[in-house]
């Protein structure tokens, strides 16, 4: 019996082995050449001594080689470790050495960073994509791999994005991941001509697990791109007819923000989700202007991830919610003592679930504190409406408690993003003799437009209680962000905290 992700290339070449699965730079991998490639990469890493629960780690920009690492690692029971680009050199060392990395497969662009790590860091063998890569796959066998791997092994350790801190190995088994893309399908109405754009980061849990997973095991095709550009985006999407995308609201937010927005041809566009961070109400009021609506999904990179999703038959009139639980999970907004909470009172989310992660890699203190009762504590909180749509509120670490109310920053930057000047904000708490807390906004002006802080934090008068409303107001040039495009409130406090 194979559980393993190894095995989906194999299946689906099977059944599709001349249809494009992934295209990059205008180059399609089809199924059969993808079966191809993963086996014989599959070969190679074995030749470099990579065995079952050994760690195969991958750093570089979206690129076919990522997947084909992945897969390839999955049909050896190999552990997949996805790296992140952004990361600055000791970073990455930290998270090679915490995963126990043997093997390492780097984009060309990763190579000086790479040399840089050598002396710290110790693998067994290290690749580059482009020609050693090219002749490595040439060099292997392409028989079958024949390696029964079961669905509780591990077959990816993915660390967490690090919005509050250092990111955490979530260990993934090849049945969390099967149970999430089975999520997705079930939930989604996604087929096999699907065309999706994987422009966030692969080494992030959306692009891979709700995006390009789902549409592989489908059938359909995935664009990678190296990097999220808005206008080229907007190219490839007119110029392959993408039907479907994944987006943190950041990226929606500047994909509507350039000019050819209102021009660009987008009807090929069938299924967007937004999600990895709170989704303004403005924006979703900006893409239903266009007639399109998000899909909002809800989850975290150690649920593999998907808890919430908001389906397209709700989609406008739940607009704003994300949904409600995937088929195959179970989410529940809970008191601390983990009862489910009242209508319109707010709560902790809690997981549980085939997809949720068994636990940190390496971390057995933070894992038994993560879970309560098999409920994985997301941190994260939210309301629940008597049909039982969430509504994610903000991050419980977040939170500003200011003369003894909860203000919860998201919803303070919602009310900020309606204002025609400013393009992006951030709502920090920052200490204060009278009241403990208050808040401060750090906003980032729209092309051409010149804020007056007075008149923005008046015109919030009417739209949020008194005690919600910043104190202060400062214009900033932009805001720190995760490679993804999530805004670190920590380095923001940092920055603005103190001023
Ligand atoms: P770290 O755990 O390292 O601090 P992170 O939590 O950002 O980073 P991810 O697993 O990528 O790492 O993100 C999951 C988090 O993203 C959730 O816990 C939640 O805070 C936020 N999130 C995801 N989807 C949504 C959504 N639809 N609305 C609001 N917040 C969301
Ligand atoms: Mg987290």
């Amino acid at each position: 019996r194979n559980e393993g992700l190894g095995s989906w290339p194999a299946r689906r070449a099977r059944k599709t082995p001349g249809r494009t699965a992934l295209l990059h730079e205008g180059a399609p991998t089809s199924y059969a050449a993808l079966h191809e490639r993963t086996t014989r990469l599959g070969h190679a890493l074995r030749e470099a001594g990579v065995r079952r629960g050994d760690r195969v780690a991958y750093l570089g920009p979206n690129h076919p080689s990522f997947l084909e690492t992945f897969f390839a690692a999955g049909l050896l029971g190999a552990v997949f470790v996805p790296l992140n680009t952004r990361l600055a050199a000791p970073e990455i060392a930290y998270q090679l050495m915490d995963s126990g990395t043997s093997v390492l497969v780097h984009s060309p662009a990763q190579a000086a960073v790479v040399d840089e790590l050598r002396g710290a860091v110790d693998l067994r063998r290290t690749v580059t994509v482009g020609p050693e890569y090219e002749d490595l796959l040439a060099a292997s066998s392409r028989d079958p791999v024949d390696e029964p791997v079961g669905g509780d092994e591990v077959g990816l350790i993915m660390y967490t994005s690090g919005t509050t801190g250092r990111p955490k190995g979530a260990m993934l088994t090849h049945a969390n991941l099967t149970w999430n893309a089975v999520n997705v399908l079930v939930d989604s109405d996604l087929t096999a001509d699907e065309v999706a754009l994987v422009s966030a980061p692969l080494f992030h849990t959306a692009a891979l697990n709700m995006l390009t997973l789902p549409v592989l095991l489908k059938g359909g095709a995935c664009v990678l791109t190296g990097s999220f550009d808005p206008d080229a985006t907007l190219d490839l999407i007119e110029e392959h007819r993408v039907t479907f995308m994944f987006g943190v609201p950041a990226m929606y937010s500047r994909l509507a923000g350039r000019p050819r927005w209102q021009q660009a041809d987008l009807s090929s566009l069938r299924t967007l989700t937004c999600g990895g961070a709170p989704v303004p109400g403005s924006l979703i009021e900006t893409y239903q202007r266009r007639g399109l609506s998000f899909l909002q999904g809800y989850g975290m990179t150690e649920a593999a991830p998907g808890a919430l999703f908001l389906d397209a038959e709700h989609a406008v009139s739940k607009g704003g919610s994300a949904g409600v639980p995937h088929f195959f999970s179970e989410v529940r907004v809970a008191r601390p003592d983990l009862t489910p909470v009242d209508v319109g009172e707010t709560g902790e989310v809690v997981v549980r679930g085939p997809h949720v992660m068994p636990g940190y890699w390496g971390l057995p203190e933070e894992s038994a504190v993560a879970f309560t009762d098999g409920w994985f504590r997301t941190g994260d909180a939210a309301r629940i409406d008597s049909d039982g749509y969430v509504t994610i509120v903000d991050r419980l670490k977040d939170m500003i408690i200011s003369g003894g109310e909860n203000i919860y920053p998201a919803e303070v930057e919602n009310a900020l993003l309606a204002h025609p000047d400013i393009a992006e904000c951030a709502v920090i708490g920052v200490p204060d003799d009278e009241w403990g807390e208050v808040g401060r906004a750090v906003v980032v002006p729209r092309e051409g437009a010149a804020p007056d802080p007075a008149g923005i934090l008046t015109s919030l008068a009417g739209r949020l209680a008194k005690y919600k409303i910043p104190k202060t107001l400062v214009v900033a040039g932009e805001l720190p962000r995760t490679a993804s495009g999530k805004l670190l409130k920590q380095q923001v406090r940092a920055r603005y905290g103190a001023l």
